[in-house]
């Protein structure tokens, strides 16, 4: 593996600040402040997972939800409209078709939720393919693609942990636990951040991360 980059911040305070401003980029994509006003989430279930196990990763996404103290709700959306992308025929999910689906979709029934969708063929990206308990999220669009195996049975927690992790993504949290250290909060400490989604349980450094991200979202909404 690659020497990975680690920022590093000299105080807590450094820490939250910067988390406060880190949504500059995504309010300026008109998807996202439609997203994050409408607080729905919608898991299209486009996989042989069974409901069971689609509702170990819906209580994943909700543990995320309750921890930034957002007030989205969950459902479960009509699979219909995104058929044609599962049975092109290709081995991969296009991750670019299936951005254009989601947007013709939302246009389509005028209603801009967040979208969660679980597949079961591997999933091109520009410059990787996420498979196997794996996800890819678009913040600013407001959409999560898990790409689970058909032929593996997925325990529970990894499930959760896994929604966990890709929630928090979608709910703003873009960098990894390892990505940062700050003064102040242990680093090596098991983190839900942590790449691999080792436990369900988010560290300090992270939840305050997210909290700081959303109390930045709404005082930009309020300043504008
Ligand atoms: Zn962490
Ligand atoms: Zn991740």
């Amino acid at each position: 593996m690659s020497k990975q980059l680690i920022t590093k911040f000299n105080s807590i305070k450094e820490w939250k600040d910067y988390c406060f401003s880190t949504h500059k980029l995504y309010l300026k994509n008109p998807h996202f402040k439609k997203w994050i006003n409408k607080k729905e989430i919608y898991i299209f279930n486009l996989s042989n997972l069974k409901k069971d196990s689609i509702k170990y990763i819906k209580s994943g996404l909700e543990d995320a939800i309750k921890l930034a103290k957002l007030h989205f709700k969950v459902f479960y959306g009509d699979i219909d409209n995104f058929k044609k992308i599962m049975n092109s025929g290709n081995k991969k999910i296009d991750s670019t078709n299936l951005l254009k689906a989601v947007i013709e979709e939302r246009n389509k029934n005028h209603k801009e939720h967040a979208s969660i969708f679980v597949f079961n063929k591997p999933i091109k990206s520009q410059d990787s393919v996420i498979k196997d308990g794996e996800a890819l999220t678009y913040v600013s669009e407001g959409i999560t693609a898990f790409s689970f195996s058909a032929f593996k049975d997925y325990p529970p927690s990894f499930l959760m942990r896994r929604g966990k992790h890709e929630a928090l993504h979608l709910l703003g949290l873009n960098s990894h636990h390892e990505d940062t250290k700050v003064k102040g909060y242990k680093h090596n400490v098991p983190c839900n951040m942590n790449y691999n989604a080792p436990t369900k349980y988010l560290c300090s450094k992270c939840r305050d991360a997210l909290v700081y991200f959303w109390i930045g979202v709404e005082y930009a909404a309020e300043n504008k």
